[in-house]
């Protein structure tokens, strides 16, 4: 690897990392999802050797773990760990992403040339308009950015660099966690949290500066079958029993100012269609489920279950089934068991000049399934924006406060041990 691609800013690493697509997708029979993850995961492997970190694998799975070497002198500072996905989302294209920086940004609506539709209005973004004169980056209006989460990659590898830089840091052991497919909610699938080896740890995939997301929504996945009866359509009379017509009557059926993603919003939660499967004889749709309360999943369910009855209820013949498979848990029952965690954070953001907000993200991340596995885990601002989309931006100069969070929360965790 060429030296000048070793030491290199957070912006520099950002720059690089987009450029590689690492989309995952939905459904797949490989892990990760889509194997093109793997070259930015071999890529960042090489990454971390060059820069001197330790234990540094890729396993089978493509996941990434390495280490960097305690440089206290006391022995009883917990390890922890600082994770981040490579991946991105499904929903907007990957390829060949342009990455453009809007330097010293005046406070104007940005324009991004490869798509007229793609223009990021000041008055729709108010995170946006408090970054009047920082360095805005976005994509060129074809594809998304790949803040989410690149900006935590990129932040990680730009902190271990600068930990390794100043061996004159006091800081306990640190675990570095590269995963694919988070956005296909497999991201922790095959991560070994023993093997992992740290006490606690950190996600870099929250988004505005100075937040904390110590809680998120509980989430389940829901499959509701409609199956009916296929055959000739020319003979069909009195036989047929068209199953995508029963599902499009249950759709029809789903609360329209309620319970969606599109009519709540804080702490209300929601059913999701967002995948259909669709032929005459069987259709299937696929549902998320979403709520702060785990209890408020099963409630949900059971709407969706009621309604599937009464939908054939019109359509004799027909039949349906449902699938519920469990998604990711709330974090924040875990989190109040280890209240460390956050005041460390809340030390560490105060170093970095900044409050730290604590956030209920309306999503999961990795941590939420880590955290349910035995390793507590919130989830650090990256400072992306508009996630999953074309309009995707984040600023270098928050970008720089989260890798700053990061150094400041390894001294903090070795003084206060
Ligand atoms: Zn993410």
């Amino acid at each position: 690897m060429p030296e000048t691609l070793i030491g290199s800013s957070v912006l520099e690493r950002f720059l690089r990392y987009v450029t590689v697509d690492t989309q995952s997708a939905e459904g797949s029979k490989t892990y990760p999802s889509t194997l093109k993850q793997l070259v930015l995961l071999d890529q960042l492997a090489n990454e971390l050797r060059a820069l001197g970190l330790t234990d540094v694998t890729r396993d089978e799975h493509g996941l990434v773990f390495a280490t960097i070497p305690a440089t206290t002198k006391k022995s009883n500072v917990p390890v922890i760990g600082f994770i981040a996905h490579v991946d991105t989302s499904p929903e907007a294209s990957g390829t060949n992403v342009k990455p453009i920086v809007h330097r010293g940004w005046r406070g104007d609506d940005i324009r991004l040339p490869d798509d007229p539709t793609s223009v990021l209005r000041v008055a729709e973004q108010p995170a946006l308009k408090a970054q009047a004169g920082n360095d805005i980056v976005t994509s060129s209006g074809a594809t998304l950015l790949g803040a989410d989460d690149k900006a935590g990659v990129a932040e990680i590898m730009a902190a271990a660099e600068q930990l390794l830089k100043h061996p004159e840091i006091p800081h306990g052991t640190i675990r570095i966690g590269f995963t694919p497919d988070e956005e296909v909610g497999g991201g922790t699938t095959h991560f070994d949290i023993q093997r992992f080896g740290a006490a606690y740890a950190y996600t870099l995939d929250g988004t505005t500066r100075g937040t904390m997301d110590t809680e998120t929504f509980s989430a389940d996945a829901m499959i509701v079958t409609f199956q009916g009866f296929n055959t000739h359509p020319g003979f069909a009379k009195g036989r047929m029993i068209n199953s995508i017509k029963i599902a499009a009557d249950f759709i029809s059926r789903l609360p329209k100012g309620e319970l969606s993603p599109e009519t709540t919003e804080d702490r209300e939660g929601f059913v999701h269609p967002y995948v259909m499967n669709a032929s005459v004889d069987r259709t299937s749709v696929r549902f998320i489920v979403r709520d702060f309360a785990t209890e408020g999943l099963k409630k949900k369910e059971a709407l969706l279950e009621r309604l599937a009855h009464e939908t054939i209820a019109g359509w004799p013949g027909a039949t349906v089934s449902f699938e519920v498979e469990e998604s990711y848990r709330n974090l924040k029952d875990v989190l109040l068991k280890h209240p460390q965690i956050i005041e460390h954070g809340r030390e560490a953001y105060r170093r970095a000049e900044l409050e730290l907000r604590e956030a209920s993200i309306r999503g999961g991340t990795d941590g939420s399934r880590l955290t349910a596995m035995g390793l507590p885990t919130p989830n650090i601002f990256a400072g992306g924006h508009n996630f999953h989309s074309r309009l995707e931006w984040v600023s270098v100069q928050d970008m720089e406060k989260a890798v700053e969070v990061i150094v400041h929360l390894a001294r903090v965790w070795e003084e206060r041990a």
